[in-house]
C-alpha cells in the first residue's frame, strides 16, 4: 500500500498558500468610535485638525515674555487669570498671566514658569504681581499647537486594529464614528467520540472537550463572531451534515480532531464531498497534520466557506490556530500586520536533543530576563501554555545550550 501521507512542508509554504488563498471580506460598517474596540480599520483616520489645537500650557504657573525676566527675581504685574477652557487676551507688555495646566497661551507670552517657582505678592486690589525666583527660556512647559498631530496626517492607517490608544487617539481628532470590517462569521466543530462537556458525566475512556473552550476562546479574542456547534460524532454522515450546516452561516469553518489518516478521521472523505480539500503535513512540533480546504455553501453553487481543520491533540490546535489560523483571520479583517512581532532572548536551559521539525517550545520569562522550559512538552499537556508566556520558535535541526541567544514569540503577539 503507498503511503497515503502526504510530504512535508515548512510552516512558512503553508503559511503562504493559506495567505494567498484567502481575501479580506468586503463587507463594512459604520460603528460608534466607543463600540469598536477590538475592530479593524477598513477607512483609515485622518485628522482635520492639529492636536493640540493651539499651543498650551503643561503646568500651573506664571505665562511671560522670557525677555521680561532675564534677572532672577524679576517682578512683574498679574494682568490676567486664564484658566484651563478661556482663551485669554493678549499678554500686556512687562506682565505676567496666572495660568492653569491644559489652558491656551496668550498671544504674546512665550513662556510658562511653574508655580513653584514664583512668589505670589498678593495686592489689595486686582490680582497682585509675581516674582519669578527662576531663570526662564523661551518656550519652557508649553505643548505646541500640532506636536501630537499635524493637521491633515493619517492617525490611524486602514487596517489597524483598535485598541484602548487608538480608540482614544480616534476621539482626540474628533472621529465620532469609525468604519471597521464586518466580524468574520467562524464555524467551530469538534470532532471525537471520546469527547463530553464538562457538566456531563465522564464515562469509561471519556475525556472533557478542551478544544471547544480554547479555540472559541482565541475566535473570540481575535473579534470573530463564532458560531459554535459542538461536538460532531465520528460518523461521515454526522461529519458532511455538519460542514453543510457551518458553511451556510460561515466565512470560516474550524474544527479540530480528526484530521490523521486513521479509520475514525472523517473529515477528510466528508470535506472532500462537501467542498474540496488538502490534506497537510506541516513540520513544526507540535501540530503535524493540517487541513486546509473549502466547503460549498448548500444554496449557491459558487460561494463557499474556508476550512481549516486542526489536530486533535490540544496544544497542537492551540499552537497551529496561534501560527496559521490567526493570519488568515487577519487576512479576512484586512489587518496591515500578519505575523507576531518575536524577539530575541536568552534561553536559560539547554536544549540538546534536535529534532527534524521546528519546534515551538513552551517557555516562561523569569525575572533576569531569560527564559525558562516547561518540563513536559508533550502535544498533549495543556498546562504547559497556561504556566507559558510565549513560544520559543527553534529552528529544525537545531540544538541550544544555556546563554544562547532563542527567538522568542510572546503569547501577547499571538492572542489580538
Ligand atoms: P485526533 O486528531 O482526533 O486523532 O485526536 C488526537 C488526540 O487529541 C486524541 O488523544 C484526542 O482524544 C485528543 N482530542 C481530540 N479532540 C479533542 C478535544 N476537543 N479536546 C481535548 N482533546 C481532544
Ligand atoms: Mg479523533
Amino acid at each position: 500500500m503507498s503511503d497515503p501521507r502526504p510530504p512535508l512542508q515548512s510552516l512558512d509554504e503553508a503559511l503562504g498558500r493559506l495567505l494567498d488563498a484567502v481575501q479580506p471580506l468586503a463587507h463594512t460598517q459604520t460603528l460608534p468610535t466607543q463600540e469598536a474596540l477590538g475592530r479593524v480599520l477598513a477607512q483609515e483616520v485622518r485628522s482635520l485638525l492639529d492636536v493640540p489645537p493651539a499651543d498650551n500650557t503643561s503646568m500651573d504657573g506664571y505665562a511671560l515674555r522670557a525677555a521680561d525676566v532675564s534677572t532672577l527675581g524679576t517682578i512683574l504685574p498679574v494682568s490676567q487669570r486664564v484658566p484651563a477652557g478661556v482663551v485669554g487676551l493678549e499678554l500686556a507688555l512687562g506682565t505676567a498671566a496666572r495660568i492653569f495646566t491644559g489652558a491656551q497661551i496668550p498671544l504674546g507670552a512665550d513662556a510658562v514658569v511653574m508655580q513653584e517657582q514664583c512668589e505670589a505678592l498678593p495686592a489689595a486690589e486686582g490680582l497682585g504681581q509675581v516674582r519669578v525666583n527662576a531663570s526662564v527660556t523661551a518656550g519652557q512647559w508649553i505643548r505646541r499647537r500640532g506636536e501630537d498631530v499635524a493637521q491633515g496626517a493619517v492617525v490611524l492607517p486602514a487596517g489597524t486594529r483598535l485598541d484602548a490608544a487608538a480608540l482614544g487617539l480616534a476621539a482626540t481628532v474628533g472621529a465620532a464614528q469609525l468604519t471597521v470590517r464586518s466580524r468574520p462569521r467562524v464555524a467551530l466543530f469538534s470532532t471525537g467520540d471520546e469527547l463530553v462537556m464538562p457538566g456531563e458525566p465522564l464515562k469509561p475512556g471519556a475525556i472533557y472537550n478542551s478544544n471547544r473552550f480554547t479555540l472559541r476562546a482565541l475566535l473570540q479574542g481575535l473579534g470573530c463572531e463564532v458560531i459554535d456547534l459542538g461536538i460532531v460524532p465520528d460518523r461521515l454522515d454526522a461529519t458532511r451534515a455538519a460542514l453543510r450546516d457551518a458553511a451556510a452561516q460561515a466565512d470560516l469553518i474550524i474544527t479540530s480532531g480528526g484530521v490523521s489518516v486513521g479509520e475514525e478521521d472523517h473529515l477528510r472523505p466528508a470535506v472532500q464531498a462537501e467542498g474540496r480539500l488538502d490534506l497537510w503535513q506541516i513540520a513544526i512540533k507540535p501540530g503535524k497534520p493540517l487541513a486546509f480546504g473549502e466547503v460549498r455553501r448548500p444554496a449557491s453553487a459558487d460561494e463557499k466557506a474556508w476550512f481549516i481543520g486542526l489536530p486533535g491533540n490540544p496544544v497542537s490546535s492551540l499552537v497551529t490556530f496561534m501560527l496559521l489560523v490567526r493570519p488568515v483571520i487577519l487576512r479576512l479583517q484586512g489587518a496591515r500586520q500578519l505575523t507576531p512581532r518575536a524577539y530575541q532572548l536568552r534561553a536559560d536551559f539547554d536544549w540538546p536533543r534536535a529534532d527534524r521539525r521546528r519546534e515551538f517550545l513552551r517557555v516562561r520569562l523569569n525575572e533576569q530576563g531569560g527564559l525558562d522550559l516547561f518540563a513536559n512538552q508533550s502535544s498533549g499537556v495543556l498546562s504547559s501554555a497556561v504556566w507559558a508566556d510565549g513560544l520559543l520558535d527553534n529552528p529544525a535541526g537545531q540544538t541550544f545550550s544555556q546563554g544562547q541567544s532563542v527567538r522568542f514569540i510572546p503569547f501577547s503577539e499571538l492572542l489580538s
